[in-house]
């Protein structure tokens, strides 16, 4: 023996498709070439970045999580104005970043993906301006809230005012004195409601479930907090670090089921309303027969100042029909409206389609989602080898930061990648055994968790089972820190002749 090592292999170096321009997309575009991966393309549907807080410009957008916790932990942002900050300085945060990282120039804007295709190791991709690129992983950066969901009510085609969804939001409609509807009451409309109510006329608010708000001022942060966050960068991450700590030690524990949180919250709850809402009969309609937390928690200082203010009708008689001069609600009143806005969220089960998405063996996204949206891990799919979805279903969403979760995503995705360079495997496919066993664990969370405290829910699917992760937060970092390798089907191709190459071989036509 003379005790020398072999010679290392060079890493290969993959293809990598980013689908999508959001916050994950941004964060996925740094992390890959911060581990030498730069043959990335990045496709992004509309002209800029930002998914969500691009998408979203309604008034009294905002975080609803501390944005020292809403930043990405390697880009800390001392200048956050607020407490939680406004979208539009979310937005800007995250064109910052995207700049300073040498990203947006490589952003291919106005370009969706139309359709994906696996074959052997590679996908092929197509977009909606005809290009075609071949690439060894795709990763989904499609977001989870952004196809928004209309009321499917009776005559809604027929309204004579102005109509929109919160997320499309109608800038050219001046609401100033005008007779206003907003129908929904869940973390966006808690948002909307105050500042729509300051410009209405009238504003009737129609509510189908009341909600429990946890009470918490958007404080402005002065600018000699900010000069000291500024000289001393230890500051914000201890400050990050405390709200950390808080939602996952507070709220995702409380939604799974820890009794001492829930009864904290609960009791915050029910004394915001109680103290908030001196009318007894508008506190009765406001008071939630569910337990705290069941559905998303509001965190919101404004909605019972806004309800209570004299132009603000709270109606909670159901909705019969929508008519060319506003709402009949099931008392047979007609409720006289200029413009409805319809804050009645989304649909949460859409994640990357309407892409048309096949597999192995062809095997569409729309058929193997047909009876049930699941993943193994949030971030794979049987039969979608070599692609990852950011924020699938089951990534612990809830009241807890995106980033955070994504982040924990983004790592485990690099390592499943890094064996792909060593040149482990070409393809890498999840075991159906294994994306079995993970949905069953997911499943028996559930009976613990708050969501199944009477509520109807976007956290819940069609059976009842849970579209966010039924654990905590701590839980979610444990199980993403490494990848079981035994839960995959690798395998390895015969290298390709030059006559194979060439056939597969798509290069970008533009
Ligand atoms: P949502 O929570 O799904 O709320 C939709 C609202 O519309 C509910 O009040 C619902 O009533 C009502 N609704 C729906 N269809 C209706 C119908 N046909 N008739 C009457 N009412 C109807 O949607 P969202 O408020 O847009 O929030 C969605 C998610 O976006 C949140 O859970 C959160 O994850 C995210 N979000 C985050 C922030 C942030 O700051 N980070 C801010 C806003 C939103 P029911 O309750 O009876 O179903």
């Amino acid at each position: 023996m003379n005790g020398s090592t072999p010679p290392q292999l060079p890493l290969r170096s993959p293809k990598v498709m980013l689908i999508g321009a959001g916050m994950t997309g941004i964060l996925m575009t740094i992390k890959l070439r911060e581990a030498g991966i730069t043959d990335i393309t990045i496709l992004e549907k509309k002209e800029s970045l930002g998914g969500t807080w691009r998408e979203n410009t309604y008034p009294g957008l905002a975080c609803d999580v501390p944005s020292h916790m809403y930043t990405y932990s390697f880009e800390p942002n001392p200048e956050w104005s607020h407490l939680c900050a406004y979208g539009s300085e979310i937005r800007e945060y995250f064109e910052r970043v995207g700049r300073k990282y040498g990203v947006t120039e490589k952003i291919l804007f106005n370009e969706a993906v139309t359709r994906s295709i696996y074959g052997k190791g590679q996908w092929t991709v197509t977009s909606s301006k005809g290009n075609t690129y071949v690439a060894d992983f795709i990763i989904n950066c499609t977001g989870i809230l952004h196809h928004p969901a209309k009321p499917d009510i009776k005559g809604i085609e027929t309204f004579g005012g102005d109509m929109f969804h919160t997320a499309e939001w109608n800038h050219t409609v001046d609401l100033t004195g005008k007779r206003v509807g907003v129908i929904g009451t869940g973390s966006t409309a808690a948002q909307v409601i105050p500042e729509v109510a300051k410009a209405a006329g009238k504003l009737s608010v129609f509510q189908r479930t009341p909600q429990w708000i946890f009470p918490w001022a958007n404080k402005t942060v002065s600018e000699k907090s900010k000069k000291k966050l500024r000289d001393n960068p230890n500051r914000v991450r201890r400050l990050r670090g405390l709200y950390v700590w808080m939602m996952a030690n507070l709220l995702t524990k409380a939604t799974a089921g820890h009794q001492p949180q829930r009864a904290i919250l609960s009791a915050v709850c029910q004394l915001n309303l109680k103290l908030s809402i001196k009318d007894k009969s508008l506190r009765k309609k406001l008071t939630p027969d569910y337990a705290v937390g069941c559905k998303r928690l509001i965190v919101n200082k404004t909605f019972y100042k806004a309800v209570q203010r004299n132009n603000v009708d709270l109606v909670t008689e159901g909705i019969a029909e929508i008519t060319p001069k506003g709402i009949k609600t099931r008392d047979g009143k007609e409720h006289e409206l200029d413009a409805l806005v319809l804050s009645t969220g989304f649909h949460n089960f859409n994640f990357m389609r309407p892409m048309d998405m096949r597999g192995k063996g062809g095997l569409k996204i729309d058929d193997a989602w047909s009876k049930k949206v699941q993943a193994y891990r949030s971030m794979f799919l049987p039969n979608f080898p070599n692609s990852f979805l950011m924020l699938g279903p089951n990534s612990p969403i809830g009241n807890y930061s995106v980033i955070a979760m994504s982040e924990v995503q983004c790592a485990y995705i690099l390592k499943i990648i890094g064996h792909w360079q060593q040149g482990e495997f070409d393809e890498i496919d999840v075991k159906p055994s294994a994306f079995k066993s993970f949905n069953e664990y997911l499943k028996a969370g559930m009976s613990k968790t708050v969501w199944v405290g009477g509520c109807q829910s976007w956290y819940l699917d069609d059976d009842g089972d849970p579209a966010l992760w039924p654990y905590t937060w701590q839980q979610w970092e444990k199980e993403m820190k490494e990848p079981k390798m035994a839960d995959f089907i690798t395998e390895k191709f015969p290298p390709k002749t030059e006559k194979t190459t060439k056939k597969n071989e798509v290069s970008a036509a533009a």
